[in-house]
């Protein structure tokens, strides 16, 4: 079945390899129509991705996407079209940002620590946007330290090891009210990798009471069996079952770019609901307390 759409993507303005316009240049290359741009706790990103849209014709989705944290892992919660020029909304993510350089420093500062040369410049120079463990994972590539991406986040970085610094800690909750207070459409992002589909069925009520609307369920690496699953809670919950590659750049994810299929019916149902919502007045969202730093 040829696919048009992918509603998961990162560029440089996050952890991804390629810059928005380029991003879109690829899309269009192997013709994709649809593109969602998803970049982690930051929007900044998409104006230059919807400018690129117009030129080369793509319809561009807006999006974001946040990770939070539970006992025992990560939750990422992605959210479409939210109102990305709302100030409060950009104050919160700049929150969310700021805090990521403190946390990026400090874990170049615990490797160093352990004798690890690599600087925080390299890091900064790495990341361009929004700072994050692989940006730190590269560089200790390059210096030589690691063979692997993979092997950065096993030895160093990952949760558990010397080097692990906590996030800015949210709860996947969090993140619906933070993307509903912009009139974004919050979607469990590849429910698989965590919370899994044992834990995902104890939270869906919670998360639907919460707010989400969307449970990413064309997911690059899903199977066929992973896909029946979650279509079936997406439809018992009433979720827009969604999907994507999560595409950061060749060699970084399984999935090429555009390589899973996701029905148009998902970008019809997303476009239906935030069109529900535009220009009301959203929900306001207040950030919980920082954690202490480690
Ligand atoms: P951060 O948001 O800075 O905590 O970094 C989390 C990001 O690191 C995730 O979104 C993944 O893209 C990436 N990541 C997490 N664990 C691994 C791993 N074991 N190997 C490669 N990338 C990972
Ligand atoms: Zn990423
Ligand atoms: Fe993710
Ligand atoms: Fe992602």
């Amino acid at each position: 079945m040829t696919n048009y759409i992918d509603l998961h993507t990162h560029s440089t303005a996050s952890d991804g390899v390629y810059s928005p316009a380029e991003l879109l240049q690829k899309a269009k290359d192997i013709g994709l129509r649809v593109l969602a741009l998803t970049d982690h706790d930051t929007t900044g990103g998409l104006e230059e991705a919807a400018q690129a849209a117009q030129i080369l014709d793509l319809d561009l989705i807006p999006g974001i996407e946040i990770n939070t944290d539970v006992s025992g892992g990560e939750v990422h919660v992605l959210g479409y079209f939210p109102e990305f020029q709302r100030p409060e909304f950009q104050a919160v993510l700049k929150v969310l940002r700021d805090a990521r350089e403190r946390r990026g420093q400090r874990i170049v500062e615990l490797l160093n620590e352990q004798g690890i040369n690599i600087s925080w410049e390299r890091v900064r120079e790495i990341a361009q946007g929004s700072v994050g463990r692989p940006h730190v994972a590269q560089a200790l590539l390059e210096a030589g330290y690691v063979q692997t991406i993979g092997e950065a986040f096993d030895k160093y970085i990952g949760t558990g090891c010397y080097a692990y610094v906590p996030r800015y800690k949210l709860t996947p909750e969090d993140a619906v009210y933070l993307i509903a207070s912009a009139n974004g459409l919050p979607v469990i992002a590849h429910p698989l990798e965590l919370p899994g589909l044992d834990e995902l069925r104890n939270w869906l009520p919670g998360l639907c009471e919460a707010g989400m609307v969307g449970l990413e369920t064309y997911y690059g690496t899903y199977t066929t069996e992973n896909e029946r699953e979650l279509l079936a809670l997406a439809n018992e919950y009433n979720l827009i079952p969604t999907g994507g590659t999560d595409f950061h750049g060749p060699g970084i994810h399984p999935t090429p770019l555009g390589g899973r299929y996701v029905p148009y019916e998902s970008v019809e149902r997303l476009k239906a609901e935030a069109a529900k919502r535009r220009g009301k007045t959203p929900p306001s969202f207040k950030l919980p307390p920082p954690v202490q730093e480690k």
